[in-house]
């Protein structure tokens, strides 16, 4: 009997009226003969919530009682699903992450590190269904963690892969993997197909339609990922290895897509002494605080200089970037440490740009050619990333869309 598993977003569970069409979705597969395990996330605006009342409890909040708070969330609508299912006359029930269990390492960002999937055949046997709270699971000290803004897609492909599942469907409030965010680009063009790698890097610079550990995790298990509209009955996007699309690959754009990122703190530090260890001593703290830098540029005016070094962080992480620096400013040296939130990150994502050299300078030109000024820049072998001020966010990611051919036809 095929086996799926089947994860809702915040909008697809946003109040009784849709859980109860979600319900309708998971009894059609189960009546066309699947086992299915259902994995569910916060009500819309739900986590966002319960965040905002941590950092009003105290900005440096304890990442333990972080997540207790914030995995309330799933609780509610996994039993609310359950209630809803067996309305309708099926054997489901609701598994919280410490039931099955679902056994992770840290907090805030906790990694899975194994789930037990027993409970979960004995249900199967019994031709039962069970939903899964996403985004939550326990660590060896039995407390409740959490896994990171978006961690039920992790939840649903690592449950997929522990249940030996033959397919991971998504379904979420549009219907598939498009070009661009579908929400600021309306010309943005659906894509049929994606591969895992420009999956994984479009989700790390900001097409939060999947979590990038979500995409590592199905690539590592080859777990092929569907992600489609849990409100049209639509085909989604399959997401596949590279050897699955690799005939049509000749027709492909360079670039599969753009992405963009708010989420970004951009952090500068100046009147640093010019000497070796300048450097380390920055980030040193910043990697024992556990704060993940993304974009770095240094700028020595002149050798001997006081140089200037500016990096990002994750917005969430910026008080506590700035708690670790302050406390080891004596040990750095620096003169004057200056944040700024008002910056967005877009990138540039393609397979097609390992064999095409000049996307870079193609990105610049277009941005330049609209008066708008780069901050910081990043490129991985499949990536090109710029630092923008927050304003042209829109302006950006459209004109470059368009700049790399990658408007709908249809489009006017
Ligand atoms: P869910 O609550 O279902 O997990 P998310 O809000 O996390 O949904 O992700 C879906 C959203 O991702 C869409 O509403 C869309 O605005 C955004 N998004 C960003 N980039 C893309 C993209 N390239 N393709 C599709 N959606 C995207
Ligand atoms: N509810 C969590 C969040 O909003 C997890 C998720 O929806 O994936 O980040
Ligand atoms: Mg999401």
């Amino acid at each position: 009997m095929p086996r799926i598993v089947m994860k809702f977003g915040g909008t697809s569970m946003a109040g009784i009226e849709r859980i109860r069409h979600v319900a309708g979705l998971v009894k059609r597969e189960i009546e066309s003969g699947n086992q299915a395990a259902v994995v569910v996330s916060a009500m819309a605006g739900e986590t966002d919530r319960l965040v905002q009342l941590c950092r009003e409890a105290a900005s440096l909040y304890d990442p333990r009682e972080y997540d207790v708070v914030v995995a309330s969330g799933e609780q509610v609508t996994s039993g609310l699903l359950a209630i809803t299912l067996q309305g309708m006359g099926l054997n489901a029930k609701s598994y919280m992450g410490w039931q099955l269990p679902i056994r992770a390492s840290g907090h805030a960002a906790a990694l899975i590190d194994h789930i037990d999937a027993e409970i979960l055949e004995s249900v199967f046997e019994q031709g039962g269904i069970a939903v899964i709270p996403g985004f939550q699971g326990v660590t060896a000290a039995g407390d409740l963690a959490t896994l990171g803004r978006g961690g039920s897609d992790t939840s649903a492909v690592a449950l997929a892969a522990a249940m030996k599942a033959d397919r991971c469907d998504i379904y979420t409030d549009v219907d598939g993997v498009y070009t661009t965010d579908p929400r600021i680009v309306p010309r943005a063009r659906k894509l049929d197909m994606v591969t895992y790698e420009e999956m994984l890097e479009l989700a790390s610079v900001g097409a939060k339609v999947l979590q990038t550990r979500s995409v590592g995790l199905a690539m590592r298990y080859n777990m092929p990922l569907q992600v489609l509209s849990s409100f049209e009955d639509l085909s989604g996007t399959m997401i596949v290895g590279d050897d699955e699309i690799e005939d049509g690959l000749m027709e492909r754009n360079v670039i599969t897509g753009i992405a963009h990122d708010k989420n970004e703190a951009m952090v500068t530090l100046t009147g640093l002494p010019d000497r070796p260890g300048t450097v380390a001593a920055i980030f040193a703290p910043l990697a024992g605080a556990n704060i993940n830098v993304d974009m770095i540029v240094q700028s020595v005016p002149r050798k001997g200089e006081p140089s200037t070094l500016t990096f990002t962080v994750p917005n969430a992480s910026l008080a506590h970037a700035v708690a670790a620096l302050d406390e080891a400013k004596e040990a750095i040296g620096f003169a004057e440490l200056i944040t700024d939130t008002d910056v967005v990150k877009v990138s540039a994502v393609g397979v097609g740009m390992r064999s095409n050299a000049g996307i870079a300078a193609k990105m610049f030109q277009t941005l330049g050619d609209r008066g708008i000024n780069i901050l910081a820049i990043t490129t991985s072998e499949i990536k090109v990333s710029v630092l923008l001020p927050e304003d042209y966010t829109e302006l950006a990611v459209r004109v470059l869309h368009t700049a790399f051919g990658l408007d709908a036809e249809d489009a006017a």
